[in-house]
């Protein structure tokens, strides 16, 4: 459990900074849209973290303050904590039905980094009727890559509804195992500069699910690309045998050859046992002054499609784990030799959960200082029956099993925050502006707010029964739009905006 008790000299010293902090205006009553009164306020960009009043206008933070603000609307939020919306990094969910879910897990805004899209302008179809939440994307390398090597149309490479047609299956899979040429190689770069002109946030490289595709040089001109943008790479390392850190190392030495930057995908799962060991080759590259940054996911489970590269590999090796260990996502059955071969040939874009974390490993992760939360959101339409739990609860148990204020060796609410929010949208505003407004609660910042409740906050979803929201997130706002009230979601508020890094 969580927040049983303050650490009271540690509140009372924060409160004695609200003062500074706060503009407070008592003039005019009715001076602002909407006033959240009573709650604690988190927000580790300015250390604020004190009870305290926050006022809305015009969809943005327009006050904080402890003196008493009036609102044209005011909700009584304590005994909750006020908290800047999360940011999900690496989502795959960027669907209606799964933003319904993480906005019940507290996200904001969830974007898709890792696999990315391409034509960026492409995400936007997929909100034809609006957003609960915002959203965007990176430019997708291999979307890109399957254009130039197969003349494969799939603007999002994960998502099922643009699944290709099965004309065009077999080029599609030359996407995955040629190695490109030097003119094909150009022909990539031009397109993922085009994809950063437009206004993609950073370059997503699914390099494991590339592997005997992309070799040295087709590398070097993604993060050439990368460089002469200023974006950064958003990275599915190569994975070895368990432990193995040469996708890591590889992908750092590319980062500081080209002066990149670099983020890399569910450390958890890529680092296995060596998550300790991994950190270290992160911390010291950061030292050397390589922009190198890292997220996880709290579950000790992954979740692919069975018709990835890596099931093509010596798997059972790689993850240390056999047939029953591997999940069929959509009816839950664990697979056979025989089951696991009909499935893989027959149903390649099928999910599988396989089980190959432990505990000690994610928690490691989870905690350690600088890694961000980040949920691989897989993705959802409105068939689906099974898939990974990460999607729906990420955030919500993070928060529930990760911090603890009275426990030593636990986080704190400020610094399980600073890994759901304002680290991830310090991540990104160094090189796209629009995230300079979120990740925190100054006056001014995009009104992106969670209200929850840190005694009750959990998530509700399971490897066997997923489809759960999380409880816990009383109030949601998305630019300044209530999305969750009382905990229950307003079904027809569409206040998302796509996030573009445009000037
Ligand atoms: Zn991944």
């Amino acid at each position: 459990m969580i927040y049983d008790r303050l650490n009271f000299r540690q509140f009372a010293r924060r409160l004695a900074g609200v003062a500074l902090l706060g503009v407070a205006s008592l003039s005019l009553a009715q001076d602002y849209d909407l006033v959240l009164s009573g709650g604690r306020i988190v927000d580790p960009a300015s250390g604020l973290d004190a009870v305290a009043n926050l006022a809305i206008k015009s969809g943005k933070v327009a006050a904080v303050s402890v003196d008493p603000l009036a609102g044209k609307t005011t909700v009584d939020v304590s005994g909750l904590v006020v908290s800047p919306g999360f940011i999900d990094l690496h989502s795959h969910a960027i669907t209606p039905r799964g933003q319904y879910f993480q906005a019940y897990d507290g996200v904001t805004t969830a974007l898709e980094l890792e696999a990315g899209v391409f034509p960026v302008a492409a995400i936007t179809q997929l909100f034809e009727d609006g957003a609960t939440i915002n959203y965007g994307a990176s430019v997708s390398h291999l979307a890109a890559r399957q254009q130039i090597m197969g003349n494969v149309s799939q603007a999002h490479p994960l998502l099922a509804a643009s699944a290709v047609d099965p004309k065009q299956a077999s080029n599609r899979q030359a996407a995955f195992v040629s190695t490109a040429s030097e003119t094909q190689i150009a022909q990539i770069a031009q397109k993922l500069s085009d994809g950063l002109t437009a206004g993609g946030l950073g370059i997503g490289l699914l390099l494991d699910y590339l592997s005997v595709a992309v070799d040295d040089r087709e590398l070097a001109m993604v993060f050439a690309v990368a460089a002469t943008h200023r974006a950064p790479v958003i990275a599915h390392i190569r994975r070895g045998l368990p432990g193995d850190e040469a996708g890591l190392s590889e992908l750092i030495r590319q980062a500081e050859n080209s002066g990149a930057s670099l983020h890399i995908c569910h450390l958890n799962a890529s680092a296995m046992q060596a998550v300790d060991r991994f950190l270290i080759l992160i911390a010291q590259a950061r030292a050397r002054g390589v922009d190198v940054t890292t997220e996880a996911y709290p579950y000790n489970a992954g979740s692919t499609q069975i018709g990835a590269a890596v099931f093509g590999r010596d798997w059972q090796r790689i993850f240390a784990i056999d047939y029953d260990d591997v999940e069929w996502a959509e009816t839950g059955e664990r697979l056979t030799k025989s089951r696991f071969e009909v499935l893989r040939a027959n149903e390649p874009d099928g999910l599988v959960i396989h089980h190959y974390g432990r505990e000690d490993w994610t928690r490691k992760t989870m905690v350690a200082p600088g890694v961000m939360v980040a949920s691989d959101a897989m993705p959802i339409d409105d068939s689906t029956t099974g898939i990974h739990p990460r999607g729906m609860g990420t955030f919500s148990r993070f928060i529930h099993q990760y911090v603890d204020e009275s426990a030593e060796g636990s986080l704190d609410l400020s610094e399980a925050i600073t890994k759901v929010s304002a680290a991830p949208a310090r991540r990104l505003a160094a090189f796209a502006p629009v995230f300079a407004h979120k990740g925190h609660l100054a006056v001014g910042a995009d009104a992106d707010i969670t209200v929850f409740d840190p005694a009750l906050i959990r998530d509700q979803a399971t490897y066997k029964m997923p489809l759960n929201e999380s409880v816990g997130v009383r109030f949601l706002l998305v630019n300044g739009e209530f999305v969750i009230t009382d905990g229950v979601i307003v079904s027809d508020a569409k206040p998302g905006k796509q996030l573009l890094n445009v000037p």
